[in-house]
C-alpha cells in the first residue's frame, strides 16, 4: 500500500516544484525538493547560474541614468545574491549543501563552488565597473527621428516612438507610369523582358549587322560574345511578335544599358520606353496621329509635334520626332536650349525584315515603333540638370518628388 503511494506524492511534489521560482527553491531544503541524486542537483545549480547571468546582464545593458543611480543598484544586486545574512548564495549555502545527505553532499559542494565562482561578478566594484551610466535620450520634438536602432537605451513606453519616414515613387518611374497611363488608354499594354540578352535579340533580329558602330566594345556592355546586357527594350519587340503574332500594340518599358562614362546627360544604366503597332494597313499617319496626341496628353494641348527624317536599321522610313517646348511656347527659353524645340524620340514603320524575323508577314502586316529615354522625359518635365542625381539615393533630392 505504501509502495504504491509513493510515487504519486513524488509526482505531485515535482509537479509543485514546477511552479516554483529558482528562488523560492533556494528556500527549501533538498528533499524538500525531491531532489535525490546528482542529476537533480545539477539542474538546480544551472538554473541559478542562469538567472544570475540573466540579471547582471540586463543590469549591463539597461545601464543607470547617473552615478548615484548606478551605486544604488549595484548594492541591491550585490546584496540580492551574496549578502552574508539571507542572499541567494548564503540561501543555498543554508539550505541545499548543508542539509545535503552524504551521498549527494559530493555534487552539492562541487556545484556550489561553480555557483560562488559565476557569481564574483555581482561584488560591489565589480558591478560599478560594469554598468554604464546613460544619459536618457532627448527627444527632439517636431524633428523626424530617422532609422535609430531601439538599442540599450532604458525603455520609456511613453516615449515617442521611432518614426520611419514614407518613401514616394521615384521620379523616373513616375514619369513611366505617366506614359504608360495615356497608352493603356489607347489600347496598348505593357510587356517586359529580359535586361540580359542574348546577341540575337539585340542586334541581328533588329537589322544591325556584324558591323554596325553599336555593336562596338565601345557601346555595347557584353556579358561573352553572344550575350549582352540589352542596349535598348527593341529585343522585347521581337519576343512578343513571336509570342502573340498580329495584330500586336504594345509599349515596352525597362531598363537599359550602355557603355557610357557618368556625366551629367549620360548614365550606363537609363530607362527607355518603345511602343510598337502591328496591323493591317498601318500607315505612317497612324504613327504621326498617336504621337502627336500622345504629346498633346503630356505636355498639354498646345503643343506642336515636329517629324524630321532619320535613319534606324529597324525602320523604314524613320524619323526624330520633336515637341514645341512647352516651358516657352516655342519662343526660346533655357529649358529648350532656345531653340523653341524639345527632341522628343526616334520612330519609324517597322522594316519588314524585322516583321519576318519576329515571325510576322510583313505583306499582310505593317506597323509603327517608337522609342523613348524616361530619364530625359523626367529631366525636361521636372527641370533637372543632372541625370546622376536619378540614380544617387539621395533623400534630400528625391523627398521633393
Ligand atoms: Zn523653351
Amino acid at each position: 500500500m505504501e509502495r504504491s503511494l509513493q510515487p504519486t506524492w513524488a509526482a505531485k511534489r515535482a509537479a509543485l516544484t514546477t511552479f516554483m521560482t529558482i528562488f523560492d527553491k533556494a528556500k527549501k531544503t533538498l528533499q524538500q525538493l525531491s531532489v535525490t541524486d546528482a542529476h537533480g542537483v545539477e539542474s538546480l545549480f544551472t538554473e541559478l547560474r542562469a538567472a544570475a547571468e540573466r540579471e547582471l546582464a540586463e543590469s549591463i545593458s539597461r545601464g543607470a541614468p547617473n552615478p548615484a543611480q548606478r551605486e544604488k543598484l549595484a548594492k541591491a544586486l550585490r546584496d540580492r545574491w551574496l549578502a552574508r545574512k539571507g542572499g541567494l548564495v548564503a540561501q543555498v549555502d543554508e539550505n541545499w549543501l548543508k542539509t545535503a545527505g552524504k551521498d549527494l553532499k559530493p555534487a552539492v559542494g562541487k556545484q556550489f563552488n561553480e555557483l560562488r565562482r559565476s557569481t564574483v561578478g555581482l561584488e560591489f566594484e565589480k558591478l560599478i565597473e560594469a554598468v554604464p551610466v546613460k544619459e536618457a535620450p532627448v527627444v527632439q520634438m517636431g524633428l523626424p527621428l530617422g532609422f535609430e536602432p531601439a538599442h540599450a537605451t532604458p525603455r520609456d513606453l511613453t516615449l515617442p516612438g521611432y518614426r520611419r519616414p514614407l518613401g514616394s515613387i521615384h521620379p523616373v518611374i513616375r514619369m513611366q507610369r505617366e506614359i504608360e497611363d495615356i497608352f493603356l488608354r489607347l489600347g496598348f499594354r505593357i510587356e517586359s523582358g529580359p535586361e540580359i540578352e542574348s546577341t540575337y535579340y539585340n542586334f541581328d533580329a533588329l537589322n544591325i549587322p556584324e558591323s554596325h558602330p553599336s555593336r562596338d566594345d565601345w557601346d555595347t556592355l557584353y556579358i561573352d560574345s553572344k550575350t549582352v546586357l540589352r542596349t535598348h527594350t527593341s529585343p522585347v519587340q521581337i519576343r512578343s511578335m513571336e509570342k502573340y503574332g498580329a495584330p500586336l500594340y504594345i509599349l515596352i518599358p525597362g531598363k537599359c544599358y550602355r557603355h557610357d562614362n557618368p556625366d551629367s546627360t549620360h548614365s550606363p544604366m537609363f530607362h527607355q520606353i518603345e511602343g510598337l503597332a502591328v496591323d493591317e494597313d498601318i500607315t505612317f499617319a497612324d504613327l504621326k496621329g498617336t504621337l502627336d496626341f500622345f504629346a498633346k496628353m503630356l505636355f498639354g494641348e498646345k503643343v506642336r509635334t515636329r517629324f524630321q527624317p532619320s535613319f534606324f536599321p529597324f525602320t523604314e522610313p524613320s524619323g526624330e520626332v520633336a515637341v514645341s517646348c512647352f516651358v516657352c511656347d516655342g519662343r526660346g527659353c533655357r529649358v529648350c536650349k532656345e531653340s523653341g524645340w524639345i527632341e522628343l524620340m526616334g520612330c519609324g514603320m517597322v522594316h519588314p525584315q524585322v516583321l519576318r524575323n519576329g515571325g510576322i508577314d510583313p505583306d499582310k502586316y505593317s506597323g509603327w515603333a517608337f522609342g523613348l529615354g524616361v530619364d530625359r522625359f523626367a529631366m525636361v518635365k521636372y527641370d533637372i540638370n543632372d541625370i546622376q542625381l536619378f540614380f544617387q539615393g539621395d533623400v534630400r533630392f528625391l523627398e521633393q518628388f
